[in-house]
């Protein structure tokens, strides 16, 4: 999990949405959509840097060959290879180490242009030269424009019905013979479609492998029932939110909440209510993560977990409160409660400063301790412990929950 980047959304996520809706258009919601192209240019920077080098080294071989063996009409036009193409293909090159997928990508479909465009000119001209199998090189390209050079099916689309229609316009214009003009028009024709073909479905598999990917993460690190992160996403969490908070000498608060009387309440109301009960205090809990860096989870049975990363502003001190009350107007009648008759938790909560002395163990232990006291204290409370200005007695509630295991 990253720090940050995290939703807390439960399990039936954006991409499980996407994923029923479909993508039929090669199109996700914008959110996602976004986050798609990230990931498949970055996958798709290492080959399509390998084929711009090596158009580039052809392009530079091809207006060699014709300088030195200057029997060709196209000496001059050859020339666009270095002064034109060359150069942007460089700079694509360069950019793709930029981590800028907009200017990559309008670089991309320059080159492919460029390219293109100027190919057009040299095949048709060496044609008109006798030299017909220049036009290899344009079926060539189309197929490096829809498959290699990572472009989406859209723009690639849109890329090669240009250069197509502009290399038939040159052979038109030439005008080359008639059957010549019929066969490569057929040629390109079969060229593009196999070639769009080949990029739709390769384009489609990677959306879907986006989708389930994520899914499959999202769920791994989600508890089943209640759609909070699970206790082994929050462990390596607070890990990493630990160590951020030492580096940046900024306080973070960890709760403890436990739901009173739950063994009764499924005793009294069956395994089945206890669920829909949990469901509830999750779903409450929640709705309390309201900022990027703090994460709420399910600790274990009926317990749940909530860090909160930052300063012990009025917000962080009166939010356990909030929690305490909104469990209790969630309503749920509880006769087998002792202190009242509606489902309640009782919440622990630490602030602490992480420094060298503390351990984030440590950290929850601390909170461990405080909901000990709000369930010897009545239950249906929250204690708070603020690290520096109180001693704690540790091990208490664990030897309990020992004892009563
Ligand atoms: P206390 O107020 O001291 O916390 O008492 P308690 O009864 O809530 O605590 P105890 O640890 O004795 O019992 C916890 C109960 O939570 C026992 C177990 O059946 C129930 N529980 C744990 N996980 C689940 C679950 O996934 N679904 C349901 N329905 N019950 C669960
Ligand atoms: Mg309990
Ligand atoms: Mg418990």
């Amino acid at each position: 999990m990253d720090i940050g980047s995290h939703r807390q959304r439960a399990p039936g996520s954006m991409y499980e949405d996407q994923l029923r809706m479909g993508f039929g258009g090669l199109r996700f919601s914008d959110f996602l959509e976004s986050e798609f192209r990230d990931v498949y240019a970055r996958e798709n920077y290492q080959k399509s840097r390998l084929v711009l080098a090596l158009c580039a080294i052809v392009v530079v071989a091809v207006t060699l060959v014709h300088v030195v063996s200057d029997n060709s009409s196209s000496v001059s036009m050859s020339h666009l290879g270095l002064t034109a193409m060359v150069p942007v293909m460089l700079s694509a090159l360069f950019v793709s180490y930029l981590n800028n997928r907009f200017l990559y990508q309008t670089l991309l479909i320059v080159s492919g242009l460029l390219v293109g465009v100027a190919g057009s000119v040299i095949d048709v001209q060496a044609s008109l030269a006798g030299q017909g199998y220049y036009f290899a090189g344009q079926v060539g390209w189309i197929f490096i424009l829809w498959s290699m050079l990572g472009l989406l099916f859209l723009p690639a689309a849109a890329l090669c019905l240009v250069v197509s229609l502009f290399y038939l316009g040159c052979a038109v214009y030439a005008p080359l013979p008639p059957e010549q003009l019929f066969f490569e028009a057929f040629m390109l024709l079969n060229a593009n479609l196999l070639g769009g073909y080949s990029c739709f479905k390769i384009e489609h598999a990677a959306r879907r492998t986006f989708l389930e990917s994520r899914l499959l993460n999202q769920l791994a690190e989600r508890d089943g029932l209640t759609g909070l992160y699970n206790r082994r996403a929050f462990d390596e969490y607070m890990e990493r939110i630990w160590r951020q908070s030492r580096r940046e000498n900024t306080p973070i608060t960890v709760m403890l909440i436990d739901i009173d009387h739950f063994k009764a309440y499924n005793d009294m109301y069956g395994h089945q209510a206890g669920d829909d009960a949990l469901k509830q205090v999750a779903a409450v809990i929640s709705s309390a993560v309201q900022r990027p860096l703090d994460i709420a989870a399910r600790y274990g049975g009926e317990e749940f977990a909530l860090v909160l990363y930052g300063p012990a502003t009025d917000y962080v001190t009166n939010l356990p409160e909030m929690l305490r009350e909104d469990v209790l107007h969630l309503g749920t009648v509880h006769e087998g409660a002792t202190h009242t008759k509606f489902l309640t938790v009782s919440i622990g909560v630490a602030v602490v400063s992480p420094d060298a002395g503390r351990s984030q163990a440590g950290a929850i232990q601390m909170a461990d301790e405080a909901l000990y006291q709000a369930k010897e204290e009545g239950r249906n409370r929250v204690v708070i412990k603020m690290s520096g200005t109180t001693v704690i007695e540790t091990g208490r509630f664990r030897a309990r929950n020992r004892a009563a295991g």
